[in-house]
């Protein structure tokens, strides 16, 4: 029943990237512009850690392809510093209360989700969402 949500900001401009319009788990979702196979369009992430909803408007939903992921306000590209297993380029977002996470940009890699670069922050947002867990 613990889940963890993660709530991210642009690294450019630091502008949320959390959509209250579009929910994926009943929450506000992550939106990320996104190009796919040379359209343009939306990709929404769910901001609860580990779950793989995703929503695609004006893009296809193509398995396997890499996704070429910018922020919708500043239409800058998010940071990549490193790359998946899959070989697909990784992106850093920054998280609201500090720390980041990265993503894989390929289409179902099971690694598209969100993943914590240092595991402490998972345990900060965990204890900061969960206080009577900790009691
Ligand atoms: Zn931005
Ligand atoms: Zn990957």
């Amino acid at each position: 029943m613990s889940q963890i949500n993660v709530k991210v900001n642009c690294p450019s401009c630091q502008k949320s990237l959390i959509n209250p319009e579009v929910k994926i788990d009943d929450l506000p979702s992550i939106e990320i512009s996104a190009k796919i196979s040379g359209k343009s369009g939306r990709v929404y992430l769910s901001q609860v850690y580990g779950s793989y909803q995703k929503i695609f408007v004006g893009v296809e939903d193509i398995p396997d392809t890499v996704v070429d992921c910018a922020c919708p306000q500043c239409r800058k590209p998010f940071p990549v510093q490193k790359v998946c297993s899959c070989n697909a380029p990784v992106s850093t977002l920054n998280l609201e209360i500090g720390g980041r996470i990265n993503f894989c940009t390929r289409n179902g890699c099971k690694h598209h989700s969100v993943e914590f670069e240092n595991i402490d922050d998972a345990y900060l947002l965990f204890q900061q969402q969960h206080p009577s867990y900790y009691a």
